[in-house]
């Protein structure tokens, strides 16, 4: 089946299982130790072709027929994701984190419920409301994060999808993978998280009971805001998990072979990027707090954060590399800080090794739980300090008028 299999490793570590006995970390800086066996290159060619020759008894022996369902450079880049979420079922690039995540939905039933978080990347959540009722699929989007209210909100029988984001996306809201996993678990229904912003780094949403983990691999995983791309994780090949493998061959959704080649050059340098972009936003977090422009600061790894105690069990090594600053002074505050940066870059997304701030209420819209006075920051590999001075200078300065 397409996006399932690991390359063969030939000439680099014997195979993928003798493999695990390195870190992931290691692993990945070797891209799974593959080497090419034509040259014994140290770095995979990039496959291009579009069509492959049938043997001449008529079968394909290489295991590739055509470019749409399937990419030698694209299977590169899902054996090393897999590794890093620990996925049984392998990985699936997509075109784009949102052609992933549509993916999962594409594979309900008319009929089916979904519950969602109500903390969630808001293109998908727009994207969710429009398209879900004409496919006769209802979706209730709750706060994830208390679970009371998430055992409620499934309708036992119906519930096929219970779909969080944690941290979640603007304010970085924590939902216990673990429960939520068990809760729908027990209604029959599957485990999906988008972990864009804890990144394979911090959280295996998979070890924890998830069904299938879902990336923007556009963010950290690329980390230089020069691809867009997605990627789901599977605990398990079941019927499911082959039907979103049939809707990606079916409609053509594969990411693009330049830019898995470009997506595995970055993976291999993830954990290194992931370390000292996480080190960066716990700095900031520690010390916008108290600064006498800012009105809160939301980082699941303060002590205060309510979702600190969730996230200090679930995340590993840190809390990631996003935070958000309510600014005082409100939404005319907010914006005029963004207009005064000067290192940090204005702009959308997140993940790369350059540091962006954004006034997230500007993109949401009216719908949104993004309060208007919020600034989210994403934080890259620059100096802390610098990064500190620049966004205070910014601050001081707007309040100034
Ligand atoms: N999930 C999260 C948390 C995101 O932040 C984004 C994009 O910003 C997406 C999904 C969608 O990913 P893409 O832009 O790669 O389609």
């Amino acid at each position: 089946m397409s996006g399932t299999n690991a390359p063969e490793a030939p000439g680099g570590m014997p195979d993928d299982t003798q493999a695990v006995d390195f870190s992931r970390r290691s692993l990945a800086a070797q891209a799974m130790g593959h080497v090419d066996p034509t040259t014994r290159a140290v770095v995979m060619p990039l496959h291009v072709a579009t069509t492959f020759i049938r043997d001449p008894d008529n079968g394909y022996s290489s295991g590739f027929s055509y470019a749409r369902p399937d990419n030698a450079t694209v299977r590169e880049a899902e054996g090393v994701l897999a590794m890093l979420e620990g996925a049984q079922a392998g990985a699936m690039l997509f075109g784009s984190g949102m052609a992933a995540a549509t993916a999962v939905f594409g594979a309900l039933e008319p009929g089916d419920h979904v519950v969602a978080s109500h903390v969630m990347y808001w293109a998908l959540k727009r994207w969710l409301r429009a398209e879900m009722p004409r496919r006769g699929i209802a979706v209730d989007f709750v706060g994830t994060d208390d679970l009371d209210g998430l055992r409620a909100a499934i309708r036992p029988g119906a519930t096929k999808l219970v779909w969080i984001e944690t941290p979640g996306n603007p304010l970085w809201t924590v939902t216990d993978i673990g429960a939520a996993a068990a809760i729908a678990h027990e209604a029959g229904a599957r485990l999906a998280v988008d972990s864009t912003a804890a990144s394979p780094f911090h959280t295996r949403p998979l070890d924890l009971g998830a069904d299938i983990v879902m990336h923007s691999a556009t963010k950290i995983l690329n980390g230089h805001s020069d691809v867009v791309a997605g990627a789901l994780m599977g605990a398990k090949a079941d019927a499911f998990w082959e039907r979103i493998a049939g809707i990606r061959a079916g409609s053509g959704g594969i990411l693009g072979p330049f830019e898995a080649y470009l997506l595995m050059r970055s993976l291999r340098t993830f954990h290194l990027r992931a370390a000292a972009q996480s080190a960066g936003a716990a700095i900031l977090a520690a010390r916008f707090q108290g600064h006498p422009h800012v009105a809160h600061v939301l980082y699941p790894g303060l002590p205060g954060d309510p979702g600190h105690a969730v996230a200090a069990r679930q995340m590993h090594d840190g809390f990631g590399f996003m935070l958000s600053l309510r600014v005082a002074g409100g939404e005319a505050a907010a914006i005029a800080t963004a207009a005064r940066v000067r290192l940090w870059k204005r702009a959308t997304s997140l993940g790369g090794v350059e540091s962006l701030i954004e006034h997230r209420a500007s993109v949401e819209g009216p719908d949104s739980p993004c309060p208007p006075d919020l600034l989210r920051l994403s934080t890259g590999i620059e100096a802390p300090d610098d990064l500190y001075a620049d966004l205070d200078a910014a601050l001081r300065a707007a309040h100034a008028g």
